[in-house]
């Protein structure tokens, strides 16, 4: 995508290129004399900080990362002091922050805590006619966006110099439903979202410099389990995958937190070979990452309940974070719901 009125005196569009992975091709200049902005120099990233929010109770671990950070280095910060970065599409070891946020890109761990929306504190921008803007959340929830009933945003305008402010600062107030398409999750198709600047909108509205995120921390053990789907109705395996979420949702001792599907084509691409007595490879895979304080062993789990032949195997058995992370200061008993560990959403799609 480009600016048609680009901030600079330059007689040409304007592109933003972040990782260059996105799907949309957003980063592809149209025509022969677009310039585009490289920003691998955006490349600072902050320490993890104990950040009071506005209008939330408990300081919570935040981090502030400029825009061509890679992905994978804010995981491993995060991880590196048993925390956890929402935000890890299967891209993150070349994706930038700045695609992540112009996309409102998901990971494995959206299913229990959003994609990059839901994980943002505030971020930073330069609009097409050379102005700074800063938007904050208020009041933010830890959680899904769009289980708050109404979510606010603080717009701030600055003049180029980025300290001097323009006018009064200015409230966006919207229905948390409103980023959300019900039984689909992210809707990709809403570039306009309720007219919150810069998430999603593809590089269109500005420049993003710079984010603050929240960081999470995950219950004690996680079990990667592996299901096989074999067959050929495929359309079978969704009845199963919701039986399975919702088996899972009535277990208090365990929690989904992370869900990953390979199809047919990616099977065969990364020559996937079946954990099942069988030989033929699977027609679908699905990865469940499922995490509580307890290590025990996996409770075994629907089988054979479509039709499909459904194989489900413990694949990793191991503490995913140092013993001392603990999960949201809690220890022992089971993970709580609570806003740092939230109910996983009805949607099975990560991204
Ligand atoms: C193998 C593979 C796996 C993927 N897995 C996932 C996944 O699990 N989840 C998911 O959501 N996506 C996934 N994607 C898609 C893609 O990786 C994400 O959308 C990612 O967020 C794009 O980031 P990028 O830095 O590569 O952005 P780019 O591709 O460089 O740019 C994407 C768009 O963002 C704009 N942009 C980039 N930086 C900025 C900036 N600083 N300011 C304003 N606009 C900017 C660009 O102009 C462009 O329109 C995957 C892609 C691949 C190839």
């Amino acid at each position: 995508m480009t600016w048609s009125r680009p901030a600079s005196n330059l007689d040409s569009p304007l592109s933003r290129g972040g990782g260059g992975t996105g799907y949309t091709g957003g980063a592809v200049p149209l025509y022969q004399d677009t310039a585009v902005i490289n920003t691998e120099k955006l490349d600072a990233l902050g320490a993890i900080v104990q950040r009071k929010l506005e209008g939330v109770a408990e300081a919570v671990p935040t981090v502030r990362t400029e825009a061509g950070v890679i992905t994978l280095q804010v995981t491993k910060l995060a991880e590196s002091q048993g925390l956890v970065s929402p935000v890890d599409p299967t891209s993150q070891d070349a994706c930038t922050i700045g695609g992540n946020i112009a996309m409102n890109a998901g990971g494995k761990k959206a299913v229990l805590w959003g994609t990059t929306l839901d994980n943002l504190v505030s971020w930073r921008m330069v609009t097409p006619d050379a102005e700074w803007l800063e938007v904050e959340r208020l009041n933010h929830n830890l959680g899904k966006i769009h289980e708050q009933p109404e979510v606010t945003f603080r717009l701030t305008r600055y003049a180029a110099d980025g300290r001097t402010r323009r006018g009064e600062p200015q409230l966006l107030r919207i229905p948390g439903q409103v980023f959300r398409k019900l039984g689909l999750g992210k809707d990709v198709t809403d570039k306009f979202l309720a007219g919150l600047p810069g998430i999603q909108k593809e590089g269109c509205d500005g420049l993003i410099t710079s984010a603050v995120f929240v960081l999470h921390r995950m219950p004690k053990h996680t079990r990667t389990v592996c299901l096989e789907f074999f067959g050929y109705d495929l359309s079978k395996a969704v009845p199963a995958i919701v039986e399975t979420k919702n088996y899972l949702d009535g277990r208090r001792d365990v929690l989904l937190a992370g869900l990953e599907h390979l199809d047919e084509r990616y099977v065969r691409a990364v020559n996937y070979s079946t954990k099942a007595a069988r030989r033929e490879r699977p027609k679908m895979v699905l990865l469940a990452d499922i995490v509580g304080e307890m290590n025990r062993p996996w409770p075994r789990p629907p089988r054979r309940s479509c039709g499909l032949r459904m194989r489900a195997m413990p694949r990793v058995s191991s503490p995913s974070v140092p013993r001392h992370a603990g999960a949201s200061g809690r220890t022992g008993r089971a993970p709580q719901r609570s806003p740092r560990t939230p109910t996983p959403s009805r949607s099975t799609k990560t991204w």
